[in-house]
Formats: C-alpha cells, structure tokens, sequence
C-alpha cells in the first residue's frame, strides 16, 4: 500500500490508527491543530475496556506498556446519597483488568511514541473529488492533497463536512470540572471519600462525580440538567462566581461534598454535546471519519474507547488491503456505524439515568453494569 494518507487530529482515534499503521511500516501524516503536545491540559482519567480500548492498544503492540501505567485500582466506586451516606463501595480484585484507569496524558504519550506528528496543522476544510484525491485547507491559506483523508479531529470536526451535514446538539445536561492536586497530603479527608477510582453523589437531576487521576490530582465534575444559556447572569471567567453558583446549586449536600466544590480550583464549563444516535452518512470516496467525529456520545466511558479500535481496525484492514483503499474504508464505515450505533444509544440512556429527577435510577444502573 502505498498510497498518501493523512489523519486530521492526533486525539486517541488519529494516533491510534497512525501508530498501528506505522507498526506496519506505512507512512501517515497526522495534522494536529494543538502547537504541541503540551500545548494544553490533556483532561481527566480514561478508563480502557477489555475489549475496546485495550484490543487497540493490542493491536499497536502497546499493551504490555499500558498494564505497566494504567490504573487498575482505579477501578475503585464509591456512589453517597446527597447527605454522605455511602450506598456503594466497589473495590476491584487485585487482577482485575476489565477497565483500568489511564491519565490521558500517558495515553497520548504512549500512543506518540515514534510518531512524527505535524503539530500546530489547523485544518478548516476537507473537498473530497479531487482529481489527485481529497483536498485539506489549512487556517493558513496553505492545501495540500491526499488519497485517503480520515476526520479524527473530535466533537467539533472540520472534516465531518465533508461527508455529513449534521452538527451536534445539547444534550440537556451540562458539566462543570473543577481539580484538586496533591489530594492525600492537602486534602486528606477529601482523598479517603474518593478512594483509590471513583467517588458519585447522585441527587435530583443533578450529580458530583469526582475521579482520582495519577500524582494525586483529581477532577471533579459537577453535573446537572439546565438549558444551554444556564449561565447568561454569570461570567464563567469568574471562578468565585461559579462557585458560589455552584454551592446554590448543591445547597443541602453533605459539606464533605460540598467540599470538592469549596476546594477545587479553576473551573471549566463543559455542556455536554451529541451527535444523533446512528449517525451515518452516503460514502464520499477519499474521506471518513473516526471516533468523536463520527459518533460523539455522552461521556460514559466509551468515546475513546471505540475511537481507539475503530483507528486500530481501519490502520489495520488498510495495511492488509493490496488495491483500493476504498474497500477497507467502506467496511470501517460499516462496522463502526453498528458499533457505534449500539454505544450511542446506550450512553444516551445512561445519561438520562445518570442526571434524573429520581436518583435511584443512576443507584441502580451502576448495580445494572459493575462486576459483582
Ligand atoms: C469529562 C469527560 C470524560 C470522559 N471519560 C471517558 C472515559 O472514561 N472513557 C472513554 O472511552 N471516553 C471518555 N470520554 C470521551 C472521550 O474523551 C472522547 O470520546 C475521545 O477523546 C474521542 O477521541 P477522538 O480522538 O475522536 O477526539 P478528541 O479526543 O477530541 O481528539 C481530537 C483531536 O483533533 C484535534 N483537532 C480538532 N480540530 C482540529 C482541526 N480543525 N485541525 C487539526 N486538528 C484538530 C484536537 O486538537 C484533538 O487533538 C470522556 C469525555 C469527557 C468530556
């Protein structure tokens, strides 16, 4: 095979399929909008499944690397009723391995590797039939042309117009994330009700999750229905100020709850944005698309995921494939809408019950899904 390719972001779909296409000795250019890697804070903790994220990592010959700095004690949840009762405390056996927890930093660098990735690479525009294949523009002014162009490039794709005209819609439900560092030594009650993984307080449509990442910083999201303009009377560059809205909004939670909201620091609003359920489109000869471009779900713990195997299954078949690409990225589309498809909906129903006006409803979808 040796036809150009380009990958448009290097979030976990672009460098998963860049680095499983480079295991098999071909060349991919991944554009990335970010100047480089660190240009800015990769976000919270991954859990990788058995058979999604890890049967990626497989297929990039990483996993041996992903046991060693994974997490599989942060498997760890702990679900308190609004007053601080604890309902549920869920620790894992020491072999467990079905989701081990991943900072996504690591993730990213485990996945760059020797990857020789274009950084600062912001791309405006995908035109599919071209005569010599798929024209990318640049924010720059500059083009350039490939035979196979895949949209890695997240929620808010560039690319995804190329083959679709549907953009995402609110879901209802909007979070907001704030951190705390060095946990166990300033914060030490707060590090033993969130344990070794996870901590979730479910009230009425709303919800305060908070997730230990490595090095002892945690992020915590508060979560709750409202419409997208929620915040019109507040400047969410005031942190104060969506504290102080935050603590009225969870007025009447335990305080060590509340706590996580008191002690965080920076606060980022993050209204969480679908794609429909089933989102497919007519084949475009020349561009597709992988991971949250495609089939952007609530954050269910299953985005990156599928992202990561989708990349792995295309790198994969395109390797393989002697002739057209096409073929292979026919069936990619194909398998990845059915996958997807059965994903989507059920992180969309999960959601619905995650941030419901009765709380027992996210108490027993976790009994629903978590390992006895
Ligand atoms: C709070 C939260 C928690 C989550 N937890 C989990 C979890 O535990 N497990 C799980 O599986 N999923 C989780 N997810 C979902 C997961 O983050 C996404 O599904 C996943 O990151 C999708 O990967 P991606 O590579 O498709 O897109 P992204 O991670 O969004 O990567 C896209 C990349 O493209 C680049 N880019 C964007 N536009 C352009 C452009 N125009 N030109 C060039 N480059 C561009 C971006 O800079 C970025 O690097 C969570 C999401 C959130 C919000």
């Amino acid at each position: 095979m040796r036809h150009r390719i380009a990958v448009v972001g290097g979030g976990p779909a672009g460098l998963t399929f860049a680095r499983v296409l480079h295991r098999h000795g071909h060349p991919v250019a991944v554009l990335e909008r970010d100047p480089s890697p660190d240009a800015r804070p990769p976000g919270g903790t991954l859990d990788l499944h058995e058979g999604l994220g890890q049967r990626a990592l497989e297929k990039a010959g990483l996993l041996a690397e992903f046991r060693k700095v994974s997490r599989p004690e942060g498997q760890a949840m702990r679900i308190l009723d609004p007053d601080g009762t604890v309902l549920r405390d869920w620790q894992p056996r020491p072999d467990e391995r079905a989701n081990p927890e991943i900072d996504r930093g690591r993730l990213r660098d485990l996945l760059l590797g020797p990857l020789d990735v274009r950084w600062g690479q912001d791309v405006t525009q995908v035109v599919p039939g071209m005569r010599d294949g798929a024209l990318v523009r640049f924010a720059d002014g500059r083009e350039e042309t490939f035979d196979l162009v895949i949209g890695a490039d997240g929620a808010w794709s560039r690319t995804r117009a190329a083959v679709s005209p549907v953009t995402p819609h609110y879901t209802g439900v909007t979070f907001v994330e704030t951190s705390l560092d060095d946990i166990d030594t300033r914060h030490p009650d707060l590090a033993r009700l969130v344990g070794d993984g996870s901590m979730a307080v479910y009230g009425a449509n709303r919800a305060l999750v908070a997730q230990r990442n490595s090095g002892g910083h945690v992020k915590v999201y508060a979560q709750f229905r409202a419409p997208l303009d929620w915040h019109t009377e507040l400047d969410l560059a005031d942190g104060e100020a969506v504290r102080a809205h935050l603590l009225t909004l969870f007025d009447g939670w335990a305080a060590p709850v509340l706590d996580f909201l008191r002690r965080g620091t920076a606060f980022v609003h993050r209204p969480l944005h679908v794609l429909p359920v089933s989102h497919t489109w007519t084949h475009v000869p020349g561009v597709t698309l992988l991971g949250d471009a495609a089939h952007l779900m609530p954050p269910l713990g299953a985005g990156a995921n599928l992202a990561m195997l989708e990349g792995a299954e295309l790198a994969e078949s395109l390797a393989a494939g002697s002739g057209d690409p096409d073929e292979a990225v026919r069936a990619h589309e194909e398998r990845m809408w059915d996958r997807a498809g059965r994903w989507a909906e059920l992180t969309a129903a999960g959601l619905e019950r995650l941030v419901n006006p009765d709380p027992a409803q996210a108490v027993a979808l976790f009994d629903e899904v978590q390992p006895s």
